[in-house]
């Protein structure tokens, strides 16, 4: 169209990314202690970005050390004293967020648009929030005294590898604890550079520590004896490891796990509107969202009207180049995660669903998937069941209210829903009988620091975010 909007794609020269980095320890970059590194790749197009140090048992037992020495006079700093640092990092976090936009994008594969509109803009949300808290636990309810924990050991996932980061960080560092952190291994960059904004930010040195690695760094770290408190994002079946890891001792803990969430369209839904919500549910970041919007539960009345409108809708989204402005689609973060997806889209076929996927021409490098919808599924097909992880939406029909409840509820996760409807009173009424931690109504993956989040059942317990988020990081 003589209309269409094309900007100039980013430029990756906006981020300076060196050929090597370290583990941060103490306030220093370091190799690990017997040497090893691992490579970081752009999933897009499969180019190795950097050479990374990779933490072992020896390199968490410094990190912890260092976090330990540190937590005497950070948690001895009045609150107001612990604001200031974080005010720092979160505007250094702003002042840089291009830079951590693009270098997010090709560390993870997700869209530009995506990292510089959603990501970085609530990573910094984030650390005012909590920086805003720091001076103000004495007097909001929790008690005389509230104290921190101490040693925080943190495990993140990669598909928001810095607002996962934002998330544990930021109130855990609010409320006086100090932090061991273990991004995940194919997206450790980002977390890399943020432990360079907080030696830009002067934060005393071992307060917040960094260690790339694999998940024996992280079971080294959950099972330290010296941490105190132990915050897990990830899979559920990591998830149950480091509860039985942390089970018999005294650590504290929360795990925020996987997801199979429902968007439950009613009959009297604005249908364009609701096509929105369902292509953000589970289109944005290519699905690989815990709290995807992964199971379409569409009023049978609306059914084939609805999936028409879809399917024009997702036949319009540009896969490809995601530092290119334009991009809807991005990458999958790795050859596995695309491995896991294409299985389960195969699993969904062999077992008698109706697999349809958007036209689109996949490049040749990098890792792949084009959205695609599974119809004619019933509650026992695994595409119902499982987590894809993915740009899949497995589409179920109810009639009545009570239907969907149901069949939004059968499931071992509870992490979020979403519902389509026009009527207050029916949103409040099945918002109600949802067993899930975040409902939304009539929009879908809208996040805010105040507000907590978090699972009911398989998906976790603890929540984050929000007043609540303190208290995973406070004794009172
Ligand atoms: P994963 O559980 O394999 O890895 C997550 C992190 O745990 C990585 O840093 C990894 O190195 C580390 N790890 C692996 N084994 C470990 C062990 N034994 N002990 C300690 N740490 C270990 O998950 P993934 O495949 O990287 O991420 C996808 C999963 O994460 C999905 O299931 C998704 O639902 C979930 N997730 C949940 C949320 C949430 O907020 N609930 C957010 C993002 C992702």
């Amino acid at each position: 169209s003589p209309f269409a909007y094309a900007p100039a794609p980013e430029s990756r020269s906006v981020v300076d990314i060196a050929p090597s980095y370290g583990l941060f320890i103490d306030g220093e970059f370091t190799e690990a202690a017997d040497g090893k590194v691992f490579k970081s790749l752009s999933p897009s197009t499969e180019e190795v970005l950097s050479e990374v140090a990779q933490a072992g048992e020896a390199d968490v037992d410094r990190a912890v050390k260092a976090a330990r020495k540190a937590f005497e006079k950070w948690s001895a700093l009045p609150g107001a004293e612990r604001a200031k640092y974080l005010f720092r990092i979160a505007r250094i976090i702003q002042e840089r967020s291009r830079e951590l936009a693009v270098l997010e994008t090709l560390d993870n594969g997700k869209p530009i648009k995506e990292t510089r509109d959603a990501d970085l803009p609530l990573v910094a949300a984030h650390f005012f929030y909590y920086a805003g808290w720091a001076d103000k636990l004495d007097h909001a309810g929790y008690g005389a005294n509230p104290r921190p924990l101490g040693v925080a050991g943190q495990v993140i996932p990669w598909n928001f590898p810095l607002l996962m980061l934002a998330w544990k960080i930021a109130p855990a560092l609010a409320t006086g604890n100090t932090v061991v952190l273990k991004p995940a291994e194919t997206t450790p960059l980002s977390a890399l550079f943020f432990a360079d904004i907080c030696r830009q930010a002067g934060l005393p040195k071992g307060v917040v520590n960094i260690l790339p690695g694999y998940g024996d760094a992280g079971a080294a770290l959950t099972a330290h004896p010296d941490v105190n408190k132990v915050a897990f994002t990830g899979s559920t079946a990591v998830g149950k490891q480091i509860a039985r890891t942390v089970a018999g001792t005294d650590k504290k803990l929360t795990l925020e796990l996987g997801g199979k969430g429902a968007n439950i369209v009613f009959d009297d839904a604005p249908i364009d509107q609701a096509v929105e919500g369902i292509v953000t549910g589970i289109f944005f970041n290519q699905g690989q969202v815990c709290c995807a919007g992964s199971r379409l539960l569409v009023q049978e009345s609306i059914q084939d009207e609805l999936l028409d409108s879809l399917k024009r809708r997702l036949s319009t989204l540009r896969l490809g180049d995601p530092l290119d402005k334009n991009t809807d689609i991005g990458a999958i973060n790795s050859a596995e995660q695309l491995a896991r997806i294409t299985a389960l889209a195969e699993t969904g076929e062999a077992e008698g669903a109706e697999r349809w996927s958007a036209p689109c021409e996949l490049p040749a490098s990098g890792y792949w998937f084009a959205p695609t919808l599974f119809t004619n599924v019933t509650q026992a097909h695994t595409v119902a069941r499982d987590e894809i992880f993915g740009p899949v939406l497995s589409v179920l029909t109810f009639r009545t209210p009570e239907e969907a409840v149901a069949k939004a509820n059968n499931t071992q996760y509870g992490l979020s829903a979403g519902i389509w409807t026009e009527k207050g009173s029916r949103i409040l009424a099945v918002a109600n009988r949802l067993r899930a931690g975040v409902v939304w109504a009539n929009t879908f993956n809208k996040f805010d620091p105040t507000s907590p989040f978090g699972g009911y059942k398989e998906s976790g317990f603890g929540r984050e975010g929000g007043r609540h988020g303190l208290e995973a990081y406070l004794d009172v």
